[in-house]
């Protein structure tokens, strides 16, 4: 199948470049979108002449996050190969959406952490929420000047995205303001924290990024390989592993609350109107609940 969501190229010897292509919605993942990603990214680690994987963006933004919008997200996780054990994603209840995010979400993410070649991200505009778990997993971030990172799932009445890395990006203290204000982080402040390597003009971006995967590709591939397993060991040694399945477990927990509460798996009051409105398309019970809400 011809990708229509993601564009894999070469734009120089040892480097892939995956591009993000869905500038319509704001690089916005839906399922297609994401297994897109997975198989670009598969591809880059296996192709033997590629020592450094870009993953940059089309368009006004990195990315929007989890594609809210998306209809028949069953039938569209049909026409992929699961990546992992977990493919009850059509069963009721808790047991069938976490299934789905252990696949698409954590799944992934952990995966294009784990790839043996170092990837770097080229970040520009907003990157909100889901749209970290693409960068986040990436080795190096390189941001452009207008980048902003913003988490925005607690006014959904959710504790953080499903691969809740914040902790690890910034440091406990910050990563709690992040998401208790939902308040993006300019891309100087971003750097600061340790969370993007380098800020670059935003029309120096792509050059500034190819100069260093140039670098790094220069470098013996055994030897890259092997350095970012230690330092991703070094995390795994403080507990991330063990953080990550209690952050995952308490994000379950609040989307079967909502589901409990409105029948929706986030709490709707906290989210942006449009989205609410997608969200309570076509959902008769939903509009209901509110109707009865609103007139109390
Ligand atoms: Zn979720």
């Amino acid at each position: 199948m011809a990708w229509q969501h993601i564009i894999y190229e070469k734009p120089e010897p040892h480097i892939a470049r995956i591009w993000l292509n869905r500038p319509d919605t704001a690089n916005a993942q839906d399922t297609q979108f994401l297994y897109e990603l997975n198989d670009a990214m598969d591809q880059a680690a296996r192709e033997d002449d590629v020592r450094v994987i870009v993953m940059a963006a089309k368009g006004k933004h990195f990315s929007s996050g989890h594609d809210v919008r998306e209809r028949d997200h069953h039938d569209n996780q049909e026409h992929w190969k699961p990546i992992g054990n977990s493919n009850q994603h059509r069963r009721a209840g808790a047991e069938g959406r976490m299934s789905r995010e252990e696949e698409l979400y954590t799944g992934f993410s952990e995966r294009w952490r784990n790839l043996p070649k170092p990837t770097i991200a080229a970040v520009h505009g907003k990157c909100v929420s889901g749209g970290l778990l693409l960068c986040w997993p990436c080795d190096l971030i390189v941001a452009s000047d207008d980048a902003q990172f913003q988490e925005v799932t607690v006014a959904m009445g959710i504790a953080g995205v499903e691969w809740f890395a914040h902790p690890w990006e910034m440091g406990a203290r910050k990563a709690k303001e992040m998401l208790l204000t939902g308040e993006p982080i300019g891309a100087e402040e971003a750097r600061q924290l340790g969370m993007v390597n380098r800020v670059v003009p935003r029309d120096r971006l792509e050059a500034e990024t190819l100069d260093l995967a140039r670098k790094i590709a220069s470098q013996p591939t055994f030897a890259t390989k092997m350095v970012k397993m230690a330092v991703n060991a070094a995390q795994d040694a403080q507990g991330r592993h063990s953080a990550f399945q209690t952050a995952f477990a308490l994000h379950h927990l609040a989307h079967s609350h909502w589901m409990e509460v409105y029948g929706l798996p986030v709490d709707p009051s906290g989210i942006h109107g449009s989205v609410k409105k997608s969200y309570a398309e076509g959902d008769e019970p939903f509009r209901a609940r509110q109707n009865a809400r609103n007139s109390q």
